[in-house]
């Protein structure tokens, strides 16, 4: 297939020859960075031909992103970001990719797209490079100015991509470049972008016919064989299952998968038990609220809706896979991103699956009104005790350090001590003593912890702040002040922001609308 712009010569998507420049490679990459450029250029051998590849900058689960300098025509050297995908990539995963950069990048926070390469299964993207801090590193120091502008240039971006119908699915502090000196924002990485119904990018469109293979659930496992005691396991009991049918959706996986689902075993009713449930194809089972799973649940189809994008940045409607999905996750990611910087802890929600997240969401939010949110989106979510609503500004000025005595003003989690039937669709699930929900969110964040790639945050604004520049430094001591002048109306946004109903959420136009911003 053709890919936009895709080119196998040293030539500009506006049209000029990019000189190629083979000088010295500096030194400092490390051996295994400059075997992975090795390899990327015989993989890709146009690119030796344009840039002189010096670092690897970025590596995640679908592409690596290395720093490429070009010797322009009109003697500047210029800077790119390289992004390899994956090989196993489909298709049309990378060209919508590519299309979303071309139709909406360049402008209002995104990233634009200078170029494509590609031989054989290899594609590298090639966009400006943007230098940025990574969030983990500056939150400790960033003064309340600086988030509300952060925030506010991430709404922009959001409006932006929304009025193109792409859900991004995947907004998280990496995939949104800072740089702070500058003050200069860019929103990468379309690699798990969805279309809306209305989608202006008509590669979005093909990727909702792409197969994937049914995914279970984070931590959703079968435990027809380890029925575990309740004495003996130790979780708030959280459930969610469809009220009402819906439609399947299959989102389009980043990689390629030939594997398709074969037909359903034949479900059995079992005789003599009282149906205690009614599911969803009419089919009854014993096993609700019992720690363990019967046949029918058993051979029960997973309800499959999109959950990409990375567990604590999850909306309520995704961690709950509810088929109709909108640009309204998007947004809720942008409440957890702004949550996390007022509250000056990196990142907030610390989860390793979905129900861990939502318990977490429970715990902040609550979980009548997240029981109730869910109801209105068509889910039930049940949970075995009542975690209250916290107030966010006490939560963010605690969290802070700016209110005494944090552990007797938040509300604590859920304690251990509770059945642990966690269960979707009549599956009873269970999760490591590890995984705990009950360890969740404000306990973690004692400690601070992240996605595996991302190091730790002491949580500690003091000892953050010493290891800074003594340029930032003064800038600190100019601007840390003004956390005690954070106004209602950011803790108003940041309400709207994760309003626990997508359909009532505010929308990313609106929230710029917000007089938080009205001088801007
Ligand atoms: P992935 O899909 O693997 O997450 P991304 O597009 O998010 O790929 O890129 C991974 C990382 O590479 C980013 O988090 C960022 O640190 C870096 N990166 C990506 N694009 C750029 C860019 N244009 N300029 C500078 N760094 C970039
Ligand atoms: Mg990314
Ligand atoms: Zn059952």
């Amino acid at each position: 297939m053709e890919l936009f712009p895709v080119c196998t010569e040293g030539v500009s998507t506006d049209g000029c020859v990019i000189k190629s420049d083979r000088g010295q490679r500096k030194s400092k990459v490390s051996r295994e960075v400059e075997i992975d450029i090795e390899i990327l250029s015989k993989a890709v051998p146009q690119l030796a031909k344009v840039f002189r590849i010096t670092d690897k900058i970025g590596e995640g689960t679908f592409s690596s992103v290395y720093l490429g300098e070009a010797q322009m025509l009109d003697g500047r050297r210029e800077m790119f970001a390289l992004k390899h995908l994956i090989p196993t990539s489909h298709p049309t995963r990378i060209a919508a990719e590519l299309q979303c950069l071309t139709v909406a990048g360049g402008r209002e926070n995104v990233i634009g797209v200078t170029y494509c390469f590609r031989k054989d299964d290899h594609v590298v993207i090639v966009m400006p490079y943007m230098e940025h801090q990574a969030i983990v590193d500056i939150i400790g120091s960033l003064s309340f100015e600086e988030v509300r502008l952060y925030i506010f240039h991430l709404l922009t971006a959001l409006r932006h991509i929304h009025q193109f119908g792409i859900i991004h699915r995947d907004i998280k502090p990496n995939n949104f470049l800072y740089n702070r000196n500058s003050t200069t924002y860019a929103l990468v990485d379309f690699g798990l972008a969805q279309g809306t119904a209305d989608t202006h990018i008509e590669l979005l469109k093909d990727l909702t016919g792409l197969r994937k293979v049914p995914r279970p659930v984070f931590g959703e496992r079968n435990l027809n064989s380890c029925t575990r005691a309740p004495s003996t396991t130790k979780q708030a009991a959280i459930k969610t299952e469809s009220v009402k049918p819906s439609k399947t959706e299959e989102p389009a996986s980043r990689k390629c998968s030939s594997v398709s689902r074969g037909p359903l075993p034949a479900r059995t009713q079992s005789s003599g038990q009282r149906p205690q449930r009614t599911v969803q194809q009419g089919l009854t089972c014993n096993c609700y609220l019992t720690d363990r799973v019967c046949n029918i649940c058993m051979s029960r189809k997973p309800q499959v809706a999109p959950r990409a994008g990375t567990p604590g940045f999850r909306a309520p409607e995704v961690l709950t896979k509810c088929p109709n999905q909108g640009t309204a996750i998007d947004v809720w990611s942008a409440g957890v991103i702004l949550l996390s910087l007022l509250s000056g802890r990196y990142p907030f929600f610390k989860a390793s699956d979905d129900l861990i997240a939502l318990t977490q969401i429970m715990s902040i939010r609550g979980s009548r009104e997240t029981i109730q949110a869910a109801k209105a989106f068509g889910k039930a979510v049940a949970c075995s005790r009542v975690l209250p609503r916290q107030d966010l500004r006490t939560l963010c000025e605690t969290l802070r350090g700016r209110r005494p005595s944090p552990d007797d003003e938040v509300t604590p989690l859920p304690d251990a001590n509770e059945d642990s039937t966690v269960t979707r669709h009549h599956r009873v699930q269970e999760d490591t003593p590890t995984h705990r929900p009950t360890e969740g969110t404000l306990k973690q964040h004692k400690g601070g912890a992240g996605e595996s790639a991302e190091r730790e945050h002491s949580g500690n604004t003091e000892t953050t702040r010493l290891k800074q520049s003594s340029e930032t430094d003064c800038k600190v001591k100019e601007d840390v002040q003004d956390w005690d002048r954070v106004p209602h109306e950011a803790y108003n946004l940041l309400d709207r922001l994760l309003d626990l109903n997508p359909a009532t959420r505010i929308t990313a136009a609106q929230a710029l609308q917000h007089p938080l911003f009205k001088d801007l």
